[in-house]
């Protein structure tokens, strides 16, 4: 069997790409928050610090301005990075008295005071170009200012470090990403391909092949349900096969017999009426058979085909019955079959009558094709003392079906092997028509069997009250 190749949708993309893009996209987001919160965090706590230190440092020599003590503390201070002074009001350093040179205003001091006085209070802190400066009035040799300031070059320096190695981590996970993505994806997909050519060779018609896979259980799920893809592709092939010889077989054996009457009826009997009649017979009841063949394995796809359309309507399904046995009159005449009947009167179902008809004919055909030697068929139509249906039984004297049959012979083309001198023609279809109708309908069925003694063939049919004959309409 070959399966044509499906047509790929135009963009497609591989696992493996998609994998990779999305952990990537997900590295680089991560590393991007990682690195911004980071930076932040240790930018801002390093100024705070330096803040919290550049006051104290500050308040502490406007302490003790006029300490003798004051200068050394000062020179202790620059040793340290923070440039301390003190300042007159005109800009003159005043302490510490020997090194002027050493003041790094960045600003005159016309400016610290304007802030002081904007601010209101006794001390300001702020950064100018990358400057913390810290200033606070004091009162040393008249109006002057403390003021302290500290390069945050250090710690904008330190930052910027911080973030060269965060770069340098980010491209060392990203790499990392790409590998650990790149592995995993090939892991998944190894399993995919191996299905996927495995497919291949079972679409080239290859019905032995395995789809193993034990290593994910979302794939050993896939390869189960393909396996028993491949076990139904497989087994309806074989029936085919098998109904082909069985068709085709049973197509010959009344063609055979046509074209010998045919023969015989030309060469010999041509002129004598009773023999000639009795041939042509023969050919008459052989095309019926062909006829009979031929609609079974038509109907098998039809009522496949109308499973939905169960045309449900009240009738009387004591004189349909009967409708349907006389059609076997011609049995009883010619080949001695006896059909016992024992049919209650008047007994109303509702159902697609149609179909039902198909379902009793091939349960009575069947009973005629496999009972015993007797040659009898019972048939009876029971109503239910305690339920509102009806029981429809076709029971013969035949082998009976075994155990292990019992359930197989329902499906299509299934034939019990050892069964093959009948009356009428066979297909293995029958049964499985009797079945899918049935089910449509949702009636109970079933079959009771003793070998030696025979098979037991019922039918549920809902019971219905004459009045609301023909009140049914489609379902
Ligand atoms: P077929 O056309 O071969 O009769 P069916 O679908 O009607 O096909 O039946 C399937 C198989 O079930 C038959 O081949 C036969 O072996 C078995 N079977 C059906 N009816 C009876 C019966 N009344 N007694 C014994 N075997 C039966």
């Amino acid at each position: 069997m070959k399966f044509k190749k499906s047509v790929k949708p135009k963009k497609l993309h591989s696992i493996n790409a998609v994998l990779i893009k999305y952990f990537l996209l997900l590295a680089v987001l991560l590393i991007v928050l990682v690195e911004v919160v980071c930076y932040l965090i240790v930018r801002n706590t390093a100024e705070d610090k330096a803040r919290e230190r550049l006051s104290l440092i500050g308040r502490n020599v406007a302490a003790m301005v006029n300490d003798d003590d004051v200068e050394r503390q000062i020179r202790e201070y620059r040793l340290d990075g923070i440039n301390v002074c003190v300042l007159s009001s005109e800009g003159a350093v005043l302490l510490p008295g020997d090194d002027s040179a050493e003041v790094n205003l960045k600003y005159g001091i016309e400016d610290v005071i304007t802030r002081l006085s904007d601010k209101g209070k006794s001390s300001v802190i702020f950064i100018q170009d990358h400057y913390m400066t810290y200033a606070s009035a004091v009162e040393y040799e008249g109006e002057s200012y403390v003021v302290a300031t500290y390069s945050l070059a250090v710690i904008n320096g330190a930052a910027r470090s911080l973030l060269t190695y965060f770069i340098i981590v980010g491209v060392v996970v990203i790499l990392i990403t790409i590998m650990v993505s790149y592995t995993i994806s090939q892991k998944l997909t190894s399993g995919l391909k191996n299905l996927s050519s495995t497919a291949v060779q079972f679409s080239k018609g290859d019905f032995d092949v395995n789809f193993a896979n034990a290593e994910y259980s979302e794939l050993a799920d896939l390869s189960d349900t393909l396996n028993s893809v491949r076990d139904e592709v497989k087994k309806s092939g074989d029936l085919q096969h098998e109904i082909i010889a069985n068709v085709s077989h049973d197509l010959k054996t009344p063609l055979t017999m046509i074209k010998a009457y045919a023969s015989m009826i030309r060469e010999i009997s041509g002129d004598n009426p009773e023999k000639r009649d009795k041939h042509l017979q023969v050919i008459i009841d052989e095309a019926d058979r062909l006829t009979g063949l031929v609609n079974d394995v038509l109907n098998v796809s039809k009522v496949t085909a109308t499973l939905d359309e169960i045309k449900f309507k009240v009738f009387n399904l004591t004189d349909f019955l009967y409708g349907i046995i006389n059609k076997f009159d011609y049995l009883q005449e010619t080949q001695g079959y006896k059909f016992m009947v024992d049919i209650d009167s008047n007994i109303y179902t509702r159902a697609d009558e149609e179909k039902i008809g198909q379902v009793i004919y091939n349960l009575l055909g069947n009973a005629v094709n496999y009972t015993g030697e007797d040659k009898t068929v019972y048939v009876s139509l029971k109503k239910s003392l305690t339920e509102e249906r009806v029981r429809f039984t076709v029971k013969d004297t035949g082998k009976g079906i075994q155990e292990k049959d019992k359930v197989e012979i329902w499906n299509r083309y299934y034939r019990v092997k050892e069964n093959h001198s009948r009356p009428l023609k066979g297909t293995g279809l029958g049964l499985n028509i009797v079945k899918i109708i049935l089910e449509n309908h949702t009636f109970d069925f079933g079959v009771d069997s003793e070998i030696g003694k025979g098979s037991s063939f019922w039918v549920d049919f809902p019971l219905v009250s004459e009045e609301i004959e023909n009140s049914g309409g489609t379902a």
